[in-house]
């Protein structure tokens, strides 16, 4: 592993979970391949006891990929993130490594942040939502005694259409490294009394507008009680503001594959998590979707 900072970190963890989701058609071919073996008269027809294996079977096939092997890269990224941070913190605050190490080791949420990864990219997880929700579509094919090619398609929009490995792994793990470095931020905020927000990113065309506002506006680097005004207006009580409206740029892709910036208005706190507020900030300030990439640090 060569990268050594905590953006360029959650940026790799992006990547992998990009590999990651290339099982769609490896699932669909052995989806189609078990309808194939279990149909009668060109229609899908198999036994509740044969329906019972049909999750080891789609397991097995995962196992037969580079999944596991960039599933542990990308935990390993965990420890990675953790050990920039701390030098991070060594050049911006003047602290010491060991000392972040230590109050974030003793903080629960490290615990429940990283199992919760653990959990639903891990195998419990991945057969208990991930498999399933394909083993039930099989099943449905075959107590609705689908002709095979009904139910090919079925799979087809399922699987390939809708991106169904893509969305899984985005709802489950997608802004998941970059929460992990937010938590840290907030508990070394807390525990330091720190009262300046740095807030690093690049704004690109499709940034959210409190990303605009604090970066363009405000120039990237405010007072708690500013961070705290910026909040009353675009996300106040914890609410994303959803009344007032700013203009911002919205990514369209054409057919052609060109790509277009078009004008448009949209709400203050559009992009913004429900219940944001000063003392989660870094953690919450989401925007993970749209590629800003932002990472908000605390000093004196
Ligand atoms: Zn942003």
């Amino acid at each position: 592993m060569t990268v050594n900072n905590p953006h360029d970190i959650i940026l790799e963890g992006d990547d992998l979970l990009e590999k990651m989701s290339g099982l769609d058609d490896k699932l669909y071919n052995r989806v189609i391949r078990y309808l194939a073996e279990n149909s009668k008269d060109g229609k899908v027809s198999i036994t509740n006891e044969q329906l019972s294996g049909i999750e080891d079977i789609l397991y097995d096939e995962i196992k037969q990929t580079d999944y596991e092997k960039n599933l542990k890269k990308y935990l390993q990224l965990f420890d990675a993130i953790e050990a920039a941070i701390s030098l991070e913190q060594v050049a911006l605050n003047g602290l010491k490594a060991a000392a972040i190490r230590e109050l974030w080791n003793g903080d629960p949420l490290k615990q429940v942040l990283k199992n919760k990864v653990i959990y639903d990219l891990g195998k419990d997880g991945l057969k208990r939502y991930f498999v399933d929700g394909i083993a039930q579509a099989v099943r449905e094919t075959s107590y609705f005694n689908l002709d095979i090619k009904s139910a090919m398609d079925v799979l087809k929009t399922k699987l390939i259409d809708d991106q169904y490995t893509k969305q899984y792994l985005k709802n489950a793990a997608m802004g998941s490294l970059a929460e992990y470095d937010g938590a840290i931020q907030d508990k070394v905020r807390v525990t330091y009394g720190f009262h300046t927000m740095v807030y690093i990113t690049n704004t690109i065309e499709t940034s959210r507008p409190v990303c605009t506002h604090i970066k363009d506006k405000l120039g990237g680097r405010i007072s708690d009680t500013d961070l705290q005004k910026v909040l009353d207006e675009y996300c106040p009580g914890g609410i994303p503001n959803k009344t007032d409206y700013v203009p911002a740029k919205r990514k369209v892709k054409h057919k052609d594959g060109s790509v277009e910036f078009k004008d448009v208005m949209v709400p203050k706190g559009s992009g913004m998590v429900q219940n944001t507020f000063l003392e989660n900030w870094s953690q919450q300030c989401g925007g993970h979707a749209n590629g800003c990439r932002h990472r908000a640090l605390w000093t004196v």
